[in-house]
Formats: structure tokens, sequence, C-alpha cells
């Protein structure tokens, strides 16, 4: 693969010419931008305290097309939303499209600046920010397809893995004895986890207390998160949370609704448990105010809701300042490319079997840009 070759024996080599054109040019322009729109069909659903999983899902894929023949791609996932997909691939095709066009991909800063002033009227969160998010990691993806290093190396790399642990523990239809549930985290473990998540908070204080011995049973001494997804108030939130501390468990996640920053700062204080959060905000100005109050042990940035890499790496300092860890909502190549930058990153989150981990950890890829799209061939 070309990809692989240093330029001495690409120069010696008859070479593809928008291959050569790419490793000799300083300077690359975005010239296209295409989507593809997947809905999945039906799947039989899980849950969590508050969400149904599976019956409306899609992908939009992006493609940012250089003058050079490089492609720079970003997958962005909707777990929930039916209609979700569409007004992404709208927002992008229509709004993202003019904006990004004659751009230099080495200017990520710069052009999310340009998304920022050229979306603000229908502001910066919601699926907005997913467009956002995808374009940064579609261009990330050229910038590092250019240099020809994997992203994590370009941005300065601090590991090359990362512990992962799996989200397996979710409620299922007519499961009251557990025994999917039970089946569920027998497979993480049998894929080599060394950490688990399991969902509570959707029925009473001793369901979850019957839920987390199960899996402690299962589990052993290996590390165990639990993810509450908004659903407590916050006396309930800490009440539960005081009975999970008491049972070892590794985090506490998302309790409260993401917009109730007085009410994590009160709980984050109040219980020695760390308290995990952040898969529902947007751009580090939300993040910062979060980590401002001490509102979190640990945050935790999504890739469509966050943003995306060049607003990550800020994300990740903020929180590195206040002394707080990072941990990815969502696993995948983006994230990795992300995480392995990032000092104070401790986990990716992840579901099934993982093709390269090798002690609990996740080695990261090393095909140049984000690994966000098909590996290219000479
Ligand atoms: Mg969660």
């Amino acid at each position: 693969m070309i990809a692989n070759m240093n330029r001495r024996s690409l120069l010696s080599l008859p070479l593809a010419p928008f291959a050569l054109a790419a490793q000799q040019r300083k300077t690359l322009k975005i010239v296209g931008l295409e989507t593809d729109l997947v809905i999945n069909p039906p799947r039989r659903p899980n849950y969590d305290a508050l969400q149904q999983l599976g019956i409306h899902s899609g992908t939009v894929t992006l493609r940012l097309k250089t003058d050079a023949g490089i492609t720079g791609y970003a997958t962005s996932s909707f777990g929930a939303i039916q209609g979700g997909p569409r007004v992404l691939r709208a927002i992008l095709e229509e709004e993202v499209k003019p904006l990004i066009l004659n751009q230099d991909p080495a200017f990520p800063k710069k052009i999310r600046a340009d998304l920022h002033r050229g979306l603000q009227y229908q502001g910066l969160t919601g699926v907005t920010q997913f467009a956002i998010a995808a374009t940064d990691i579609a261009v990330w993806d050229i910038v590092g397809k250019h240099a020809n290093l994997p992203v994590w190396r370009m941005l300065g790399a601090y590991r090359d893995r990362m512990p992962v642990y799996s989200m397996c523990g979710w409620y299922y239809d007519n499961d009251d004895d557990l025994s999917q549930y039970k089946k569920e985290i027998e497979n993480a473990l049998g894929h080599g986890y060394q950490a688990i998540k399991i969902k509570v908070g959707r029925h009473s204080l001793a369901d979850d207390e019957g839920r987390i011995k199960v899996a402690q049973d299962l589990a052993g001494k290996r590390r165990i998160m639990l993810d509450a997804n908004q659903v407590f108030d916050r006396n309930e939130a800490l009440r539960r949370g005081r009975v999970y501390q008491q049972m070892g468990i590794f985090w506490y996640e998302e309790p409260l609704p993401p917009h109730d920053m007085q009410g994590y700062a009160e709980l984050a204080a109040a219980l020695d448990i760390r308290l995990a959060t952040g898969e529902n905000l947007y751009t580090k100005y939300q993040f910062n105010d979060l980590i401002q109050r001490r509102g979190a042990d640990i945050v935790q940035p999504d890739n469509r809701r966050a943003g995306g890499v060049t607003e990550w790496l800020e994300i990740a300092a903020i929180a590195d300042a206040a002394g707080m860890s990072l941990a990815s909502h969502g696993g995948g190549s983006a994230n990795m490319n992300m995480l392995c930058a990032i000092p104070n990153a401790i986990y990716m989150e992840t579901g099934g079997p993982q093709k390269r981990m090798v002690n609990g950890e996740v080695l990261a890829p090393e095909a140049p840009g984000m690994s966000t799209g098909p590996i290219e061939a000479a």
C-alpha cells in the first residue's frame, strides 16, 4: 500500500496521478461533500432507564473530497431517533457544504469557527453539532492521510492502546429472570473484557441491587460501572448513589439530566464514588460549566454531540487542568484516535468483541488518518 511507503520508495514507483499529487502538494482544497444515509431495519430492542434502542436507528456517512484525491470520512450513528439521520444529512448537504467547499483541510480550527458562525441561527447543539463534529472528524481524516500518519500519532500521542470496557448489561423484554442479562455479561467477559457496564434505574433500588449482585458474581474482581441515563432527581440520585458506592462500583454515570449542572455539583460533593457524565453535553462551553462547578470526576464526551477532534482536545485539557479524567461515550476508530492523544483518558466504551484487544486494551489503528472509512489500497 502506498500509505505505508516512505517518500523515496514512493517516488521510485510508477504511481496513480492522485497519489503522487497528494504526497507532493503542501496545500489541499476541499472540492466535494457527499453523504450516504442508511436506515437500519428494526431489531430486538434493548433498554436503559430512559430509552428504547434498536427500533429506529440509522447512520449517515460523510465524505469530504479534496483536489488531491484524498477523501475524508466520518460516520454518525443514531440509536433511537427516527428522523435524526435525515435531519443530519440535510444540514450537511445544505448548510455545511457551501461553507466547506474550497477550504484547506489543514485549518480545522478555522473550519470549526466558520461552521459555528454559519450555523448559529439553528443553534450549535443538537443535530447541528452532529454535523459540525462529523465535518471536523472527516477533515482530520484528510489531514492524517496527507501526512501519512494515524491522527493519534500526528496529534502527539500519550499511548498506543486504550483500556476498554463493554457496555453489556442492558434491560431486555421478557427478562425478569435476568437470563438474557446474564448471557450478555458472560459473553463480554468471555471476549476478555476486564471491565463492564450495566444499566440501572429503570426499576426500584432493590432491583438495581439484584442486578449489581448478579454482575459482581459473574465479573469477580473485574470493574463494574453503572449507568442511570439521566433518570433520577437529586434526592433519588443521592439515595441510590450511597448504596452503589457501598457496593464497590467503579463509577456512577449520568444519574441526573444533563442540564442539572448544580445537581451534579452537589452530588459529586456528597458522594465518594466517582461520578461520570457528559455524553449529552455539547461543546467545550457546556463541559467547562460542568468542570468549573466540579460536577463530575470523569467527563464523557461523545464524538457527535461534544464535537470532533478539535473540540475534544480542548475539553480534555480543561478537564485535565481540573484534575478530572476522561472516558469516551462510544468506541470505534474515531474515539481511539482522540483518546490515545489525551493524557487524562482512562477508558474507551465498546460493546461486543474487539479485533485488536490485548489484556483488556485495544491497540490503536496504524492506518493514516482516522480509520473512519475504507482502507484505501494503492
Ligand atoms: Mg451513558
